[in-house]
């Protein structure tokens, strides 16, 4: 228990995007699962990524598994099993790579992405799945037991993210139930200042799931940044976990012109990282179209806090 206690201490800077990072590379990330196919085809590509998120200044990195389930994979005529050796293989990638920094004790987070994102559709952004909340605890359940399973492959932490709704960090919680030992963080997608994507308060949402013994860390990720400061005072006034905050570089998507569009450069993430800092975020990072850029320099603005 004193472990995961302390599992965060020192942790500061998160890193950034890996599906925008592995395209930069060359990496097809096209295909239905995203960069999950990469962890088949060019397992180098996701080690460095990871690698040059650490020599960034990452003190935690998230494994590429975020659409990796059976379900997701069960659609495209893969087997469960195939799943399940997935998300082991991205942890091991991700170990593969913090081995290379010894001294920097990187803790290995396992991401795990929502029910919506084993649907393919973008149902994570409102989180109407149309689905019992039994279907969503089995879901969360099968891969927590593999994590949890996993003996030496398993991560330090498993990253539950881009959460839309109260009921799904509600169904998470009972899936995790069985294995009290564990350590999570929940972060969620949020389409304002207040509300997580599917309407209820983020307030809410993160003094329920700071109430789960597993429970290291609260946040939000995938979301405006200009939002951000906002939403750290929500998540403070809920409870007096960590705050962990990731969010989208700033840039949209233009779906007519099929192009992103404002301003995603990390100087100006960076120095909205600062204010975040100052504002009681314990940990910051980047999600979509973030780069290792932006996190070098967060982790300058880390040390000026
Ligand atoms: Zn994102």
């Amino acid at each position: 228990m004193e472990k995961r206690a302390a599992l965060l201490d020192g942790v500061r800077v998160l890193d950034g995007g890996m599906a925008s990072e592995l395209e930069y590379l060359g990496a097809n990330i096209d295909g239905p699962l995203w960069s999950a196919h990469v962890l088949e085809d060019a397992p180098e590509k996701i080690v460095a990524v990871h690698r040059a998120y650490i020599a960034a200044g990452a003190d935690c990195i998230e494994t590429a598994s975020y659409q990796v389930s059976s379900r997701g994979y069960a659609e495209f005529g893969l087997a469960a099993e195939q799943a399940d050796a997935a998300l082991l293989k991205a942890v091991q990638l991700a170990r593969k790579a913090a081995a290379e920094f010894p001294e920097r004790g990187v803790v290995v987070a396992a991401s795990l992405g929502p029910f919506g994102a084993a649907l393919h559709n973008g149902a994570e952004y409102h989180g109407n799945y149309g689905v019992g909340v039994d279907e969503l605890v089995a879901f969360h359940r099968e891969r927590i037991r593999v994590l949890a399973e996993a003996g030496e492959c398993a991560p330090d932490l498993l990253a539950f993210e881009t959460l839309p709704s109260l009921q799904e960090a509600q169904a998470i919680g009972e899936a995790l139930a069985r294995w009290p030992e564990l350590a999570a963080w929940f972060c969620f997608t949020c389409k304002d200042e207040r509300h997580v994507a599917h309407g209820e308060l983020l307030a809410e949402c993160a003094a329920l799931a700071a109430g789960f013994p597993q429970t290291v860390a609260v946040g939000v990720n995938c979301t405006h940044p200009a939002l951000i400061p906002a939403l750290i005072g929500e998540l403070r006034r809920a409870s007096n976990k960590p705050v962990v905050v990731y969010p989208n570089s700033g840039e949209g998507w233009d779906a007519e012109k099929r192009c992103w569009t404002g301003k995603g450069d990390a100087a100006s993430f960076a120095a909205q990282a600062g204010e975040w800092f100052r504002a009681g975020a314990r940990i910051v990072g980047g999600c979509c179209r973030t780069r290792p850029e932006h996190v070098r320099m967060v982790a300058e603005a880390a040390l000026r806090i």
